[in-house]
């Protein structure tokens, strides 16, 4: 008969097995990408996008503006 041993064991938070000491509070170093990941993702909640669409309203109309100053 063994009891439960008193020390709290953390469990990963991404596939919730037993973390590692060396990754805590993680499993593996995979893990541990992971949440960082989605740390990212949460905090920068902005895809990848450019600025183009500014430079492409104001292209179409700077060559005529040009010409008939000139
Ligand atoms: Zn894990």
């Amino acid at each position: 008969m063994t009891e439960a041993t008193p020390t709290p064991v953390h469990k990963c938070p991404i596939c919730r097995k037993p973390a590692e000491q060396r990754f805590r509070p993680f499993c593996s170093r995979r893990c541990a990408d992971v949440d960082l990941h989605r740390w990212f993702s949460g905090t920068y909640s902005v895809p990848a996008v450019e600025e183009e669409p500014d430079f492409d309203a104001v292209d179409p109309d700077e060559p005529a503006r040009r010409n008939a100053d000139h």
